[in-house]
């Protein structure tokens, strides 16, 4: 394998949450989606929650000095010792020269960066039907993923789902737009870095899977 620290990259909808839990679930590597700790931080009505929640809705960027500490700290965590996926982090150039000061500071090499490359018409239609489980977080989706019984999460047996709300049609648009403006250009800071790794993330789930073990050596 390369090494077990990771940056799933890509578009919103692009699949770097359901690649990165599946490297997570295999190889014993925790995966930290920066999207799921602010809105565990909403939920949780703390202030960074209250920080963030109008910037999410809005679907623009939550600032980079907040996210480079969320993650600073967070990375010291014992569960992230034998290696880290990072799902949405970072997400603007700032983001990425912070991440590298801070692993430095750690001690810790950046192993890949993964791009999940996916044209933008597929965007829309991942993101309108994506839905989770509301009580273990597994992703579905109303057309390329259901479960295997209709209504019934496979992972718990959970029945209740639910959506973002920053899934709709018009918050994905500016979603989008901040993708290409802000973090597209990270793809040739990492690529310079001799670190990009790119996977065809516009194919069935399982065989980008299959791709992504074959491009890490996993
Ligand atoms: P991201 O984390 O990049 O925003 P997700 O992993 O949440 O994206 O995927 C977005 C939606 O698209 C989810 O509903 C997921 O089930 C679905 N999905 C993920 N990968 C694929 C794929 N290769 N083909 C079709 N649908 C996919
Ligand atoms: P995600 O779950 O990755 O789609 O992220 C959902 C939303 O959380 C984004 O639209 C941003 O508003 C915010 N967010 C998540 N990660 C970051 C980040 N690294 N930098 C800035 N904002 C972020």
């Amino acid at each position: 394998m390369v090494g077990k620290r990771l940056i799933m990259m890509g578009p919103p909808g692009g699949g770097k949450g359901t690649q990165a839990k599946r490297i997570q679930e295999r190889y014993n590597v925790l995966q930290l989606s920066t999207g799921d700790m602010l809105r565990a931080a909403i939920a949780a009505g703390s202030p960074v929650g209250k920080q963030a929640k109008a910037v999410m809705d809005a679907g623009k960027l939550v600032s980079d000095d907040l996210l480079i500490e969320m993650i600073d700290k967070r990375l010291d965590d014992k569960d992230c010792a034998n290696g880290f996926v990072l799902d949405g982090f970072p997400r603007t150039i700032p983001q990425a020269e912070g991440l590298e000061n801070l692993m430095a500071n750690k001690g810790l090499k950046l192993d890949a960066a993964i791009e999940v490359r996916v044209p933008d018409e597929k965007l829309l239609e991942r993101l309108t039907g994506r839905y989770t489980c509301a009580k273990c977080g597994e992703g579905y989706h109303d057309k390329f993923k259901l479960p295997k019984a209709a209504g019934v999460c496979d992972v718990c047996g959970g029945k209740e789902f639910s959506r973002r709300s920053d899934d709709k049609a018009d918050t994905v648009k500016t979603r989008l737009k901040a993708y290409h403006a802000q973090t597209a250009p990270l793809l040739p800071f990492y690529e310079r870095k001799g670190v990009l790794k790119v996977v065809d993330g516009d194919r069935d789930i399982g065989l980008v899977a299959a791709d992504l073990e074959r491009i890490l050596g996993l």
